[in-house]
């Protein structure tokens, strides 16, 4: 197990960042790995993860949250607006707003339940046409409309184009943070995140480095 060793990365990242020591918050990403792999990432203490499916995740956190209480699980996919109810029973942070009728959805269901899970709004850095998020112009006027719906986003998440080098999307998304007054960078997955704490990362993601390969046959 890796968990260690990316520990030990994000540590040399912030110290290299002159940032903070433990200000970035690592998402141990868990979807679709075996159970054996989360269960001694589990044991070993770590306690943030991160899920991308609704129905995987209601499957498996209960019975992991009844024996580790402490645990938070983020919800970093694709969110579909007929599963808000569930994403805000099971989530503690939704990385993936990226549209109007979602936000309408989870503001319905916090109210609701009395719970409010973190948001971060995913941004479409690269403006890619096949790809979910909130567009950078058009990020302000989302903001706003979340606001007025009583929702109070967290932070910004991205996930640049395979093909590219990804600093400068971590770039826009922190300036783009900046000038719309949030706090939160959920940027950096197994292939980038140091340099995503280099551009300010708060969280990152990071699944395959920690648990290794996912199988999806
Ligand atoms: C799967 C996933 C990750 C983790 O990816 P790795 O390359 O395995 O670290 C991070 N963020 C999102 C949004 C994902 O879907």
């Amino acid at each position: 197990m890796s968990l260690n060793d990316i520990k030990t990365r994000i540590a040399a990242a912030e110290s290299a960042a002159g940032r903070e020591p433990g200000s970035v918050t690592l998402i141990a990403v868990s979807k679709v790995q075996p159970p054996e792999r989360v269960e001694a990432v589990l044991e070993s203490g770590h306690r943030i993860y991160g899920e991308n499916y609704v129905q995987e995740a209601q499957r498996k956190w209960p019975a992991w949250r009844a024996r580790y209480p402490d645990c938070s699980v983020h919800m970093i996919g694709p969110l579909q607006s007929n599963k808000a109810k569930q994403a805000v029973e099971l989530f503690d942070a939704i990385h993936s707003l990226d549209r109007i009728s979602l936000a309408r959805k989870l503001a319905h269901q916090m109210a609701e339940q009395g719970r409010s899970p973190q948001l971060f709004i995913q941004v479409n850095t690269g403006d890619e046409p096949q790809k979910a998020g909130i567009l950078a112009d058009e990020l302000p006027g989302f903001i706003a409309a979340c606001r007025e719906m009583g929702l109070n986003p967290y932070g910004l998440m991205c996930i640049p184009p395979e093909s590219q080098d990804s600093t400068p999307h971590f770039r826009l998304l922190r300036r783009l943070a900046k000038e719309n007054g949030l706090t939160g960078l959920s940027m950096g997955m197994s292939a980038d995140f140091e340099s995503a704490i280099a551009e300010g990362a708060t969280h990152v993601r990071v699944g395959s480095a920690i648990f290794g390969a996912r199988d999806y046959s």
